[in-house]
């Protein structure tokens, strides 16, 4: 399959980590990246990134990201309270006689700055995270760290999607969960592929994901991992809620003893790029219609 004009971006999540989302990112981007011109592997899953083990990348380039965070001069400020009225994050409140800032909480929106009337706060640049890009054979790989005990993912998660902009075909290895990183990283996505196992465990977490999924009114459809363990509960949502199962990957014991070498599935075991194509054809299939 020649895919060298697309312009996709294909975000693979899943509600819990450890059910092979970063098994079906990183088998999908590198197989196609032998299909088509310009494929790129973003990790996003930034508090720890795991792709790198299985796609052993060459990095060419690294950069820092930071974030504005206020400071605010005390002797300027007149304690009218706007900062901290405007605020969503409560990261800044006004206590009559000093302005507290409490940078954990920020998400450097800038909104405190601009409402100063004196012009008392100001932006301090820190470093949260670095970005890393690099090759894996024919495939590009763009890889996003957030410094250990940081608590806010998005602002790197953005700067990999930011590096990764322009054409091709560009998969997202998705952070685990429900949360904002999640969202921050499906955002934009044209298909979210949504891995789970069919497991109650595995469908209370797939339902979570495709109620926040919902919202966004993203394309999506399920990717079984470990088929032939649990029950056939996932199976039976999928129906109910009419999302397509796309592709199921046995749970097989060399395919698990191929993960924990850090291998790839369709490296050790090449007939498996067929059924990524294939996934992948389902994908675009679900796209265009
Ligand atoms: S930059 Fe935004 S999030 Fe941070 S303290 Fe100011 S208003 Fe709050
Ligand atoms: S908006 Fe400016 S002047 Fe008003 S309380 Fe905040 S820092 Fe002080």
């Amino acid at each position: 399959m020649t895919q060298n004009q697309e312009n996709l971006l294909i975000a693979v999540a899943s509600g819990k980590g450890g059910t092979g989302k970063t098994t079906f990112a990183t088998n999908l981007a590198w197989t196609l990246s032998g299909d088509s011109d310009r494929v790129i592997y973003m990790d996003c899953d930034v508090e720890e990134p795991n792709g790198h083990l299985f796609l052993n990348p060459e990095w060419s380039a690294a950069r820092e990201v930071k974030v504005g965070i206020p400071i605010v001069d005390q002797d300027r400020c007149i304690h009218c309270g706007k900062c901290g009225r405007i605020c969503r994050f409560n990261a800044i409140a006004d206590l009559g006689t000093r302005v507290m800032t409490f940078h954990d909480l920020c998400h450097s929106c800038g909104g405190c700055m601009l409402v100063c009337p004196v012009q008392a706060i100001t932006e301090q640049w820190n470093p949260i995270g670095m970005i890393r890009r690099g090759h894996s054979g024919a495939l590009s790989v763009i890889q996003g760290e957030l410094n250990i005990g940081h608590p806010t993912s998005p602002p790197v998660i953005r700067e990999v999607k930011a590096e990764a902009s322009g054409t091709g075909i560009r998969i997202i290895d998705c952070p685990p969960g429900t949360s904002c990183p999640v969202m921050e990283s499906v955002k934009g996505s044209d298909f979210v592929l949504l891995v789970t196992e069919s497991t109650p465990f595995g469908l209370f977490d797939l339902r979570m994901m495709v109620e926040m999924l919902g919202l966004l009114k993203l394309k999506l459809g399920v990717a079984i991992n470990r088929k032939g363990l649990g029950d056939r509960s996932v199976y039976q949502f999928c129906e109910q809620r009419q999302i397509p199962v796309l592709m199921e990957l046995e749970d097989d014991r060399k395919i698990a003893e191929a993960y924990s070498r850090g291998e790839l599935a369709v490296v050790s075991f090449p007939h498996l790029k067929e059924r990524f194509r294939k996934l992948m054809q389902a994908v675009l299939k679900r796209i265009r219609t």
